[in-house]
C-alpha cells in the first residue's frame, strides 16, 4: 500500500493550535480561557425539554429539513430580532451546527475556482470550508485600533481594501458579525459599503451571526439581509450553541430564499442528512424565551468582559475592549505563539494565539495578537486575573 497523505485540497490544514493549547492546560493545571465555550449550563426551560425528549420517538432521525417546530421557532425568531419573514417550510434548514450551514453554503454554492471575499482574521472553519469546495478565500483586513491602555474603538477596514478585492471570479462574501476573534460589530454604515459591493457585483452573501445575542451596550447587531436588495441574496446562519450556552449540541441553522437554501440543503443531506433528534425541540424552546432572557445573556457577559479587561489592562497588556462575543485581544510584547506557549508555565493561564485566525500566508499580520475568552464563571475570571497580575 502506497503511503497515505492528507488530500492536496486539505494541506496546510494540521490540527489547530486550540488543541495544543487545550492540552496544554490540562497538563500544567492553568485556567483555559483558549477555547470559546461557556463553564455554566444553558436555561433549565431548554435543558428540561431536551432531558423530556429522550427516550422518546424523537430519538430516530428527524426530517431532512429539521423538525417544524424548530423551523417554526427560527421563522418566529429572525421575525422578531430581524424584523425579516421566512417561510419554516421552504427558507429555513437545521443544520449540525452553525460549522455544516456554512460548510453546507459553501459546498452548496461554489465552483472550483470561485472565489470568497472575506475578512481577516477569520473564524478558523472558514478557510478549510472554502478550500474543500475548490475554492479560493480572497483576505480584506481588519485591522485594529492603537492603544496602550483599553483600547474602546473597534477594529476597522478599509473600504477600498474591499472593493479591490472583488474580481470577476468572485461569487460570494462570507461574513461574520458580531466577529469572532476581534469582538467586533459591523455597523450600519459598514454593512451598507458590504451590501453596496454585492449588488454591484451580484454576489451572493453568508453571514455567520452565531453572536447575534451576545452584544455589548453601545452596539447593536443588524443582518445584512436587512438591509435593502439583500434578503434575495443572502444566506442568514446562526445556532443555539453560544444563545443557549450548549455548544456541545450543534444545533444551527440557515435562513435565506428558497433557491438558495435548497443549494445548501442539497449538500448538507450527505454531510450529516440529520442530527440532534432530541436538542432540536429543545433550541425551540429556547428561541421563544422572552426578549428579558437574551438581554439578561448580554449583561451578563458584558459584565465579565469589563472583568478580564481591567484584569489584562492591569498587567500591562492593551487590550482591545470587544463590543460583542466571548473574546477579548491583546498584543503581547514580540511572538503570540511563543507567549502562549510560555504563559501557562509562567502564570497558569491559556489564552490563543491570533495568528490561526489569519490565512497561512498572513499569519505575520496576528503575529503579536493574542485572544482571552471571557465567557467564564466570575471566580475563574478573578483566578485568571489575579494569576496573570503576578
Ligand atoms: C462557535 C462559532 C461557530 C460554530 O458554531 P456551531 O454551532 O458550534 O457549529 C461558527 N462561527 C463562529 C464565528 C463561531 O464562533
Amino acid at each position: 500500500m502506497s503511503t497515505p497523505h492528507l488530500a492536496a485540497r486539505l494541506q496546510g490544514f494540521g490540527t489547530t493550535v486550540f488543541a495544543e493549547m487545550s492540552a496544554l492546560a490540562v497538563a500544567t493545571g492553568s485556567v483555559n480561557l483558549g477555547q470559546g465555550f461557556p463553564d455554566t449550563p444553558g436555561p433549565p426551560e431548554v435543558l428540561d425539554v431536551a432531558r423530556a425528549a429522550i427516550g422518546t420517538p424523537l430519538d430516530q432521525y428527524p426530517p431532512g429539513p429539521g423538525l417544524p417546530v424548530l423551523r417554526e421557532a427560527v421563522a418566529a425568531h429572525v421575525q422578531r430580532f430581524r424584523g425579516l419573514a421566512y417561510d419554516p417550510d421552504t427558507e429555513v434548514l437545521v443544520t449540525a451546527g452553525a460549522t455544516e450551514a456554512l460548510a453546507g453554503a459553501l459546498l452548496g454554492l461554489l465552483d472550483p475556482g470561485d472565489e470568497v471575499v472575506v475578512f481577516e482574521p477569520l473564524y478558523d472553519s472558514y478557510a478549510a470550508g472554502i478550500a474543500m469546495a475548490g475554492a479560493v478565500a480572497v483576505p480584506v483586513p481588519l485591522r485594529p485600533p492603537v492603544t496602550d491602555g483599553v483600547g474602546a474603538d473597534p477594529w476597522t477596514f478599509d473600504p477600498a481594501e474591499l472593493r479591490s478585492a472583488v474580481g470577476p471570479r468572485t461569487r460570494l462574501v462570507l461574513l461574520n458579525t458580531p466577529h469572532n476573534p476581534t469582538g467586533k460589530v459591523f455597523d450600519r454604515a459598514e454593512l451598507e459599503l458590504v451590501a453596496e459591493v454585492a449588488r454591484e457585483h451580484d454576489l451572493l452573501v453568508v453571514t455567520d451571526e452565531v453572536y447575534e445575542h451576545l452584544v455589548f451596550s453601545g452596539s447593536q447587531h443588524v443582518s445584512l439581509a436587512e438591509l435593502p436588495g439583500m434578503r434575495e441574496r443572502t444566506l442568514v446562519v446562526s445556532s443555539g450553541g453560544k444563545t443557549f450556552s450548549t455548544t456541545g449540541w450543534k444545533v444551527g441553522w440557515v435562513c435565506g430564499p428558497a433557491e438558495l437554501v435548497t443549494c445548501v440543503r442539497t449538500a448538507k443531506q450527505f454531510l450529516t442528512y440529520v442530527n440532534a433528534g432530541p436538542f432540536q425541540p429543545a433550541i425551540a424552546a429556547g428561541l421563544g424565551l422572552p426578549d428579558s432572557y437574551f438581554g439578561q445573556l448580554a449583561a451578563d457577559l458584558e459584565r465579565k468582559r469589563d472583568l478580564l479587561v481591567a484584569g489584562l489592562a492591569a498587567a500591562g497588556l492593551p487590550v482591545v475592549s470587544p463590543q460583542a462575543t466571548y473574546f477579548a485581544t491583546v498584543r503581547v510584547p514580540g511572538d503570540g505563539l511563543e507567549f502562549c506557549r510560555e504563559l501557562p508555565h509562567r502564570v497558569g493561564v491559556v489564552a490563543v494565539p491570533m495568528s490561526a485566525f489569519y490565512l497561512a500566508e498572513h499569519a505575520e499580520l496576528g503575529l503579536d495578537l493574542v485572544r482571552f475568552a471571557f465567557c467564564k464563571r466570575d471566580e475563574v475570571l478573578a483566578e485568571a486575573v489575579g494569576r496573570l497580575s503576578a
